[in-house]
């Protein structure tokens, strides 16, 4: 019986979850491509920086992940630059495979804006993994510098966060509340810290439940963040920051969590894409002159029924998923394809040690019980996975 030949394009939350389901079908021959050679839980970063997380604890090897299935899975570490839809053939750094069936998944990247001088050359981005922890290490060695230097000198640790979305709110929080503790759990005499949030519209977390926003504002205060709201950054030096308002501020190191945009295969793609320039799929979430191309997560923007965007979160990355393989399967089935009914599920957002804000299923929940849903849903996502890999790994080190 003829194979269907499934290639998945991204090993993220979205091309992960698809791998998971299309699996269960011995009859599916299943390719993963991922330009790195590890699944990286975006969603934890800011665990991974404030020292909470290693990298092993935000990361899974994807060959061990994929050699965990039924021999129906393999996995290439190559960078896909292309695709020729005419002859279903996905195009890579190193070769060329063919497919029956194509899932496009490779997420998003930071948005460096052009037009802000000096931003790419001395921010730090945290969306790709190695720039994360980069920017973890200088985050440890400043504060040992501080550490380092009291006794002869006593100087402010200035830290700039610009983007205040989600992440670049969890971040700020995380990095606060960690910072705070060490100072005082260590009895460092030298404490000074200021973080900044350079946020460019009336409030924190646009788009987001408006008590949620409240609560979050709040606790960023009595973490002693302090939010500029209305504001953009428009120049970087070495140490200084220009804002829009004519302010410059002093940093020691700035992280840009500003704005993100498709990556480089997205743009060398030629299929309709949107103003943003994010490839436009159907309700079946099918790129619609290409039947049998899927695009999922947030390569793409999908709406609910009201005509809003959903939000890109790894939530609705996985709802898309999920019915990405049932379509598939009926693809292959001859049945009519499914249309997508995808919502986001709920927020949360870590606030800092300990603290989270959330809103699940229309009810609101705020510190430690928030903290520790937020916990419990992180450590699930990544028990899953680091149980297939696990497996992967037990065949090769049979021993
Ligand atoms: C700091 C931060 C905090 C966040 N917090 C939350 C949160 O609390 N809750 C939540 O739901 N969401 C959160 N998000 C958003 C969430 O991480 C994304 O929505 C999610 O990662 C999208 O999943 P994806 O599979 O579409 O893309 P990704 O997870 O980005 O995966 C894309 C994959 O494609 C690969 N790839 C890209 N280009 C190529 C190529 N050309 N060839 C081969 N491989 C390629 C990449 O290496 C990557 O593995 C957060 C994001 C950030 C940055």
């Amino acid at each position: 019986m003829k194979k269907n030949k499934i290639i998945v394009i991204g090993g993220g939350y979205a091309g992960l979850r698809t791998i998971e389901k299309l699996a269960k079908n011995p009859q599916n021959d299943i390719m993963l491509l991922d330009k790195n050679p590890y699944h990286f839980m975006q969603t934890e970063v800011y665990d991974l920086i404030a020292n909470e997380e290693d990298f092993a604890q935000v990361s899974v090897d994807l060959f061990t992940f994929c050699m965990g299935f039924d021999e129906n899975v393999v996995f290439y570490k190559q960078d896909v630059t292309n695709i020729d839809f005419i002859n279903k053939k996905v195009i890579t750094d190193v070769n060329r495979f063919s497919y029956d069936y194509l899932v496009l998944a490779v997420g998003s990247r930071t948005k460096f804006m052009s037009n802000v001088k000096g931003l790419r050359e001395y921010a730090h981005g945290i969306k790709a993994l190695h720039r994360a922890m980069y920017f973890k290490q200088k985050f440890e060695m400043s504060l040992f510098k501080r550490v380092d230097e009291s006794g002869t000198s006593c100087n402010a640790l200035n830290i700039v966060i610009a983007g205040g979305g989600l992440s670049g709110v969890e971040i700020a929080a995380q990095m606060a509340s960690f910072s705070l503790d060490f100072y005082s759990n260590n009895n460092f005499i030298c404490r000074k810290l200021n973080i900044v949030l350079i946020n460019s519209g009336e409030h924190i977390l646009k788009g987001i439940d408006k008590k949620l926003v409240q609560k979050s504002d709040e606790r960023l205060k009595k973490l002693e963040i302090t939010i500029k709201n209305n504001r953009k950054v428009v120049e970087v030096k070495q140490n200084s920051v220009k804002l829009s308002c004519g302010e410059v501020l002093q940093m020691d190191f700035m992280i840009f969590a500003g704005g993100v945009e498709p990556n480089h295969l997205i743009y060398a793609l030629k299929v309709d894409k949107n103003e943003k320039g994010y490839v436009v799929s159907n309700e079946f979430l099918e790129i619609p002159e290409h039947k049998g191309t899927f695009v999922i997560g947030d390569c793409t923007t999908i709406y609910d029924s009201n005509d809003e965007i959903v939000a890109p979160t790894a939530d609705t990355a996985e709802q898309m998923a999920e019915l990405c393989a049932k379509n598939i399967d009926r693809l292959i089935n001859n049945k009519p394809l499914i249309e997508h009914k995808i919502k986001s599920r709920g927020v949360l957002i870590a606030l800092g040690r300990g603290y989270a804000v959330s809103k699940i299923f229309g009810m609101y929940f705020s510190g430690y019980i928030a903290f520790i849903m937020k916990k419990a849903v992180e450590r699930l996502y990544a028990k899953k996975l680091d149980m297939q890999s696990h497996k992967g790994c037990k065949k090769i080190f049979k021993d």
